[in-house]
């Protein structure tokens, strides 16, 4: 399964949690530690992306193993962001490798990641997809399961639900529809993360400069908390950033979407 985390804070730049941290985001790329059986490498693509300021995200993402790219290490140095998101992809089988299918997944206002896998795919979630507007479908970046729960999730915040509610809705939702399915949501804006564990490993470490959220610890500070099963996590901007609340998402509560 991919890893990913995403740091809220005060700005700072990418390279250590990406690159330097003992545990960095490219150690998990070819040695992650938690991949409960869903592959061995996550070497089929990558992506980092932050809030710049002029408050959109920018984005550099290749369907290549993260090792291999000469641009992401001097750029990361150059780059200080107080939201940025960062993943490695192994692609579940039958799913294309493709620049498309890597997170982070973004739009003007959002960044998103999957870790994880939607069992039964596609059917399973044929009922969920067809009520959204074709055209959205018909824009998915790529044909797999993180870009149609991206479609999903981007449509439910444009609708005016709140992010919280739109990230535990959705679980939910294919929760139901998909039983088994792994589904580690990482939503980021420049002042919120949002980050879920659904059958997968979620860890959290808060400092006095800010939050990180990532599959696995990105080194051996006991400030590291592991998420438990089922729950989200919220952090958002304040003085410090804190996380603000991890709590059970409900399979059977208003948040679900209608
Ligand atoms: N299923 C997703 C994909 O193929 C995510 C893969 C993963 O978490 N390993 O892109």
């Amino acid at each position: 399964m991919c890893r990913h985390l995403a740091y809220l804070g005060a700005p700072r730049s990418p390279v250590w949690p990406v690159f330097e941290a003992p545990h960095s985001l490219l150690v998990q790329s070819y040695a992650p530690r938690d991949m409960r059986y869903g592959g061995t490498v996550n070497a089929d693509g990558f992506g980092l992306a932050w809030f710049a300021d002029h408050g959109k995200p920018v984005r550099h993402r290749r369907a290549s193993p993260l090792w291999t790219d000469e641009t992401l290490p001097r750029l990361a140095e150059t780059v200080s962001a107080g939201t940025f998101v960062a993943a490695v992809r192994s692609a579940t089988t039958g799913m294309p490798v493709a620049d498309g299918a890597c997170a982070p997944f973004a739009d003007e206002h959002w960044l998103f990641s999957h870790n994880g896998v939607v069992r039964g795919w596609p059917d399973s979630v044929a009922g969920l997809a067809e009520k959204l507007p074709v055209t959205e479908l018909l824009r998915m970046e790529a044909a797999t399961d993180s870009a149609l729960l991206w479609t999903l999730l981007r449509h439910r915040l444009r609708e005016g639900t709140d992010p919280a509610g739109a990230v535990a809705g959705l679980v939910a939702d294919v929760a139901r529809a998909a039983p088994g399915s792994r589904l580690n949501l990482l939503l980021a804006g420049p002042d919120l993360v949002i980050a879920t564990a659904w059958t997968h490993a979620l860890s959290v470490l808060v400092t006095d400069e800010g939050v990180l959220i990532a599959s696995e610890p990105l080194d051996d500070d006991p400030r590291w908390s592991p998420v438990p099963d089922q729950h989200l996590v919220l952090a958002r901007r304040g003085q410090p950033p804190a996380v603000e609340a991890v709590e059970a998402i409900a399979l059977h509560t208003d948040r679900s979407h209608p």
